[in-house]
């Protein structure tokens, strides 16, 4: 049984690593795991989370909540979960580590970021679990437009939230 009122939380395995990437850029708190089978069926139950995964045998498994995948395509999985759960764009998460992102000032990310982008650029989140730091880049538009197309969207989908990805490699020292 789903209740609408809850953000789902998911768990991906090992195939899917780019689609849990998407996921957490979309805001949606997603686990990646390449443990065994077991392990990650067991995450899946005690974490009330939605397994994703491409694997029949994985998905058979008692107890579970599952969104098996068909298309091997992600934007097609993106559209394969939307039209399941529906995953409307939420405030981003960090893309490597899941974790969340608050705004930090120019001057915090000055020391961690290159010059052109500190010269440029105003508004930085930074991941609270791993340092990443994110700002708005030409990509970002590229990747609203991708998003709102597997979406079904028509227009690419604001999430208002003020977070403008692209980033670079840097991590708080
Ligand atoms: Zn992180």
């Amino acid at each position: 049984m789903s209740d609408p009122t809850v953000t789902p939380r998911f768990i991906a395995d090992a195939m899917l690593g780019k689609l849990a990437r998407w996921l957490r850029l979309l805001g949606y708190d997603t686990l990646y795991s390449q443990e065994s089978d077991s392990i990650i069926a067991q995450l899946a139950r005690s974490e009330h989370r939605i397994l994703l995964t491409r694997d029949r045998e994985l998905a058979a498994r008692r107890g579970l909540r599952v969104i098996l995948l068909t298309p091997t395509d992600f934007e097609m999985q993106v559209a394969q979960i939307h039209a399941a759960v529906g995953i409307p764009p939420l405030t981003p998460r960090c893309m490597v580590c899941n974790g969340p992102l608050s705004p930090i000032s120019l001057e915090m990310a000055h020391p961690h970021i290159p010059p052109h982008i500190a010269a440029t650029h105003r508004d930085f989140q930074q991941c609270q679990q791993c340092g990443k730091i994110y700002w708005r880049g030409t990509h970002w538009d590229g990747i609203r437009s991708r998003i709102a197309r597997a979406l079904g969207c028509d227009q690419a989908p604001d999430t208002n939230s003020g977070v403008h990805f692209t980033s670079g490699e840097n991590r708080r020292q």
